[in-house]
């Protein structure tokens, strides 16, 4: 059921460069391979057979963050994320690969496979970071040794996923909705969720977390493996009934983007997939557009930062409802982080497989935080707030990192 990886619509580019300013790969390295034009050249040329699978091509591919600043900007509509993952799902069985990094690869679009399984890794990490394990473990010099230390410190603070299940409304029923939970984000994101769970049934709407539900199938997409992404898709569809659901809703958006592309990447096979993902709303789309009791939030007369996740602002283009939903917090100013809309550099598993683009990414929306002088920064995407945060951290700046729904949770008025 993963749909072929199809490079024609590359075709419809007619190489004006409107999007070269606008690609924050470009921006860097001022390399006509790493834009969005040259890239697409690239794809013609691995189209035809005229350009073969080689380090060079690899790397211009690899270095795009699928951020689609580009697609947004392209006057022709070049359909550009969709032709990255068709590039990377071509290029993915010539790639050279260690054993050791094929075997990895394996295991771990094998664990978001398993949800199970993953909240057992989950269930056992939680403890290492809890018990005091991750102390002696750091301080022991074992990291250094096993080359693990950089990835042992991007290791977020699990939390405890949500229970499946129904969750009543507060009050008289308005509607139903499903949350989506996901993978990384039921563990490492999981407060979040609660936020938006209080916020939701507090509104007045049953929540449902489906059983059976996990991974929404992002990172397979765009790392090479469409049909480990169908797969998980498959599993999604199965275990949400769209039927007499207002909408379903994601605290993710770069699991939102996915799930709101399952029509059009799954229609043929799967004909609900598109009244899921015709439901699929960021959780900030769904809270703004509704009408909320007078009085329910308490002032906070602070003015806050605000990150416009790529998925959020170029996918889902649902950005502009995180604004008048702050607004219903009195007193609250919100100042837009980033308004050139450029990536934060963290783009998925991007932060992990090109670190030093994801750094050098990251710096200025760090130098624009420490001019603004805010105490509090919000993103509606947890890989993004996460890269964001470790890089306040290492600035010494003192800035909290939030999702949009967890600060208004926390001005929650009790009785109203
Ligand atoms: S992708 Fe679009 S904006 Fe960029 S060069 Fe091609 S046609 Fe022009
Ligand atoms: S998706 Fe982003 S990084 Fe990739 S070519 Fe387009 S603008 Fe550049």
């Amino acid at each position: 059921m993963a749909p072929e990886a199809d490079l024609k619509d590359t075709d419809r580019c007619v190489m004006c460069g409107l999007c070269l300013p606008h690609c924050p790969t470009y921006g860097l390295s001022r390399d006509e391979g790493d834009s969005p034009r040259g890239r697409i050249a690239l794809m013609q040329g691995l189209d035809s057979g005229a350009l073969p699978v080689g380090e060079r091509l690899l790397g211009h591919l690899d270095r795009c963050l699928e951020c689609r600043a580009c697609e947004a900007m392209c006057p022709s509509e070049v359909p550009f994320g969709r032709l990255m993952d068709a590039a990377r799902a071509r290029v993915e069985p010539h790639r050279p690969r260690r054993p050791g990094s094929r075997r990895l690869r394996r295991w771990g679009f094998g664990l978001l496979r398993r949800p199970r399984r993953l909240r057992t890794l989950a269930r056992v990490l939680r403890y290492y970071q809890r018990s005091g394990l991750q102390w002696l473990v750091r301080h022991s010099g074992l990291l250094r040794l096993l080359r693990l230390a950089p990835l042992e410190a991007r290791l977020p603070r699990l939390q405890r996923p949500l229970a499946a299940g129904h969750h009543s409304a507060v009050g008289p029923m308005r509607g139903r909705v499903a949350l989506f939970t996901g993978c990384v984000e039921s563990v490492a994101g999981a407060d979040t969720q609660r936020d938006a769970l209080r916020l939701l049934t507090r509104l007045g709407y049953e929540v449902v977390i489906p059983k059976n539900q996990g991974c929404c199938g992002a990172l397979a997409q765009h790392n090479g493996d469409p049909a480990t992404a169908a797969e998980l898709a498959r599993a999604n569809l199965a275990a949400f009934d769209a039927t007499g659901l207002e909408a379903i809703v994601s605290t993710a958006s770069g699991c939102g983007v996915q799930l709101a592309a399952y029509g059009a990447l799954y229609e043929a096979d799967y004909p609900r997939a598109a009244d899921f993902a015709d439901k699929v709303l960021d959780i900030s789309s769904f809270l703004a557009a509704r009408d909320w009791p007078q009085g329910l939030l308490q002032a906070r007369p602070e003015t806050i930062a605000v990150h416009d996740p790529c998925t959020l602002r170029h996918g889902l283009k649902q950005h502009r409802a995180v604004y008048p939903l702050l607004a219903r917090v009195p007193g609250l100013k919100t100042v837009t982080l980033n308004t050139t809309g450029a990536c934060c550099g963290a783009a998925g598993s991007h932060v992990l497989t090109q670190p030093a683009q994801a750094e050098a990414l990251r710096r200025p929306h760090i130098e624009q935080l420490r001019a603004l002088g805010v105490r509090t920064l919000v993103s509606s995407n947890i890989g993004c707030a996460l890269h964001l945060a470790a890089g306040i951290r290492e600035a010494g700046l003192e800035i909290e990192v939030l999702h949009p729904v967890t600060l208004l949770a926390r001005q929650l008025r009790e009785g109203v």
